[in-house]
């Protein structure tokens, strides 16, 4: 975050060029939408993909960013060809993406791949120390420690787009957002929709379809995060997230389930203040905040109508019924590489609930397994959050395959 490098209070209202890391997905083309609407102050870099070739082909034609990158060849080499009559160049893989990232004339990086595969090029932007736009949780997740040293290191400028986390960033004063004993901060709290099952019972969980868990009621996202929302593990996610970004313990993080999804979360002082963040559930607040910080820009969101609004509601959260929750915490207590190992894990149970090869009420089952499985070991270089992440996905599929 500004946090940690960035002079405060820096206005540079000059032309800058942005590169968005998962251009097609929900966050990526919210991006562009604020982008869309400030001409004077942002161009387009870099768009990049994992395969949805049509899709980049028409926003490279109406964005014309300098380049444009696809996960595979395959998709490159037929990207190209579908670009062959403009000056976009393209290019492939994990290389391509890295150079995105990190390219000289950047000055803003868009992090919103989904999962670990945003780890990778997300560093790769930290380390040329550009203004990294976090969006992609899970990168932090896995590597907390060495990431946030990575920003420091590079004197980059980190700045959370995840709704909660942006707008427990709007609460904190800019000079101690990394010091909550010198900002006063007594707690936070970090509110949540609850999902699509706040009301679903334990018993009727069990035959959930993806279909109903990817229907959240307030935002419309990509699946997997839609998936997370219904456990409460991305708000387990989002408790690690907080920790890391906030340099803060999960015992001053307290959730609250807020079913409207207007307060985006809060921040507690000493002296009994309660700061807090509204909005419409609309991530193109969070993503303009990113973008212009400190100066506001036009988001393209409407006004909040608090008559129509009424009554705001607040729940506990229920750790029965959703133990993801619980998982993520004990894995950031844990430490080392356990938050590697309980996303890794959650990624490859998602992803087998997404496919119907897991019933939704196993996805903690085999989270908890595989962290069982592999106590955390210190997390003392990338090298070994990479092998990790690769020893739990391995783990958790056997788990998957059990299950079935
Ligand atoms: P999405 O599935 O809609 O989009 C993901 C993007 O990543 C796509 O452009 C896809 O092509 C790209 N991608 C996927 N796998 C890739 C790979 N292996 N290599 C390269 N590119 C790859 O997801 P989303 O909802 O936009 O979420 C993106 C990130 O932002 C996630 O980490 C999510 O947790 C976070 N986030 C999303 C929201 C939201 O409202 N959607 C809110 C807060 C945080
Ligand atoms: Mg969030």
């Amino acid at each position: 975050m500004q946090t940690v490098s960035a002079e405060a209070g820096t206005a540079d209202s000059s032309l800058r060029q942005v590169t968005i890391l998962g251009a097609t997905g929900s966050i990526g083309l919210s991006t562009l939408d604020v982008i869309e609407r400030h001409p004077e102050r942002f161009r387009v870099f870099a768009l990049t993909a994992a395969c949805r070739v049509e899709e980049m082909a028409a926003l490279c034609r109406r964005f014309r960013p300098r380049m444009a990158v696809m996960a595979s060849t395959e998709a490159a080499d037929r990207l190209r060809d579908l670009l062959s009559n403009t000056s976009t160049e393209v290019l492939s893989g994990e290389e391509g993406l890295c150079l995105a990232a990190s390219h000289a004339e950047v000055h803003t990086v868009m992090a919103a791949i989904v999962g670990a595969a945003g780890l990778v090029p997300t560093l790769a932007a930290v380390r040329a120390g550009k203004r990294v736009l976090l969006a992609n949780k899970e990168a932090l997740v896995m590597s907390g420690a060495l990431f946030m040293q990575a920003v420091v290191d590079a004197g980059a400028e980190l700045l959370p787009i995840d709704s909660e986390h942006n707008a427990i960033f709007q609460c904190l004063p800019a000079e101690h957002l990394r010091d909550p004993a010198k900002a006063g901060v007594r707690r936070i709290l970090l509110t949540a929709s609850g999902g699509p099952f706040r009301q679903t019972s334990a018993a009727d969980l069990h035959s959930v379809t993806p279909e109903q868990a990817c229907a959240h009621p307030n935002w419309t996202m990509g699946r997997k995060i839609s998936v997370d929302s219904a456990t409460l593990m991305n708000k387990g996610l989002e408790l690690i997230e907080a920790c890391w970004l906030f340099n803060t313990s999960p015992d001053k993080v307290e959730v609250h389930v807020h079913p409207e999804s207007i307060i985006h979360s809060m921040v507690e002082y000493v002296d009994g203040s309660v700061l807090a963040q509204l909005g419409s559930p609309d991530m193109r607040t969070p993503i303009a905040n990113g973008l212009a910080w400190p100066e506001r820009i036009d988001a393209g969101v409407g006004s909040l109508d608090l008559f129509a609004l009424q009554k705001f509601h607040f729940e506990r959260p229920d750790f029965d019924r959703f133990p993801c929750l619980n998982l993520a915490a004990e894995a950031f207590k844990m430490g080392g590489s356990a938050p590697a190992v309980l996303n890794a894990a959650n990624e490859v149970a998602v992803a087998a609930f997404l496919e119907g090869r897991l019933r939704f009420t196993d996805i903690p089952v085999v989270i908890e397994g595989t962290l069982a499985a592999l106590a955390g070991v210190d997390a003392d270089s990338f090298e070994v959050i990479f092998e990790q992440d690769r020893l739990a996905r391995h783990h958790a599929e056997g788990l998957v395959r059990n299950r079935c």
